[in-house]
């Protein structure tokens, strides 16, 4: 069924995604914090918007949420500094890195990539994007997720090991960052399960976006 793009009609590029980034979700996987932000990928039909399903693949049997705040880039970029790296984002947006928590254990185990794990087809769902100005402070942000109705996750990016303008640097001090690149930003504690049947509803600031989801196998 066509549906009609959000904000405005967007062309994706990739879509990174930074692991521990925040301490309490660090001690709650019992990972070790790294030096430098720890960076994944995920292909591009993992993405999926407002109102759309996540859909469980029967390769796992522990699925989890874990609510993010999304990055939009707006401009190309290479080797920009944090000071200036404000200036590449056009939008923010909810967003959850749906996870196989099963399927990344065992790569951890083996040293093996999360692509597997993270990369599902709707294991990126993201909110409505909200046009980022200046006047939005990205490092005070409550951040939150209900599984029907009830608090799963609820932080502020306030607690990033890894702030936004550093994460940008780092990037696109690696890779050229393209306009319509998605960021994700890793999650607070509180990553739980999901099942079939439930109604995820994600925010981030006072409704500035958010994202419903229903789960379904
Ligand atoms: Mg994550």
């Amino acid at each position: 069924m066509f549906k009609i793009p959000q904000f405005p009609p967007l062309h994706f590029g990739s879509i990174y995604c930074i692991g521990r980034n925040y301490a309490e979700h660090i001690k709650e996987m019992k990972s070790t914090r790294t030096e430098t932000p720890v960076v994944f990928l995920k292909p591009r039909c993992s993405l999926v918007l407002n109102n759309d399903s996540i859909l469980l693949p029967e390769e796992s049997a522990n699925v989890h949420h874990e609510v993010e705040l999304v990055l939009l880039i707006g401009k190309t970029c290479k080797n920009i500094k944090a000071k200036d790296a404000l200036d590449a984002i056009k939008a923010i947006a909810v967003g959850i890195d749906v996870t196989a928590r099963d399927i990344q254990s065992d790569a951890k185990k083996s040293g093996l990539p999360w692509t597997l794990a993270k990369g599902f087809n709707t294991f990126a769902p993201v909110g409505n994007f909200v046009t980022f100005g200046k006047e939005i402070d990205l490092q005070h942000i409550d951040i939150s997720v209900t599984v029907n109705n009830e608090i799963r996750q609820q932080g502020n990016t306030r607690d990033m090991i890894f702030p936004v303008v550093e994460i940008i640097s780092y990037l696109s001090g690696r890779f050229t960052l393209y306009p319509g690149d998605l960021i994700f930003t890793g999650t607070p504690e509180g990553v739980s399960q999901i099942k079939p049947g439930d109604k995820i509803e994600a925010q981030i600031g006072n409704n500035l976006s958010t994202l419903s989801a229903d789960v379904k196998a």
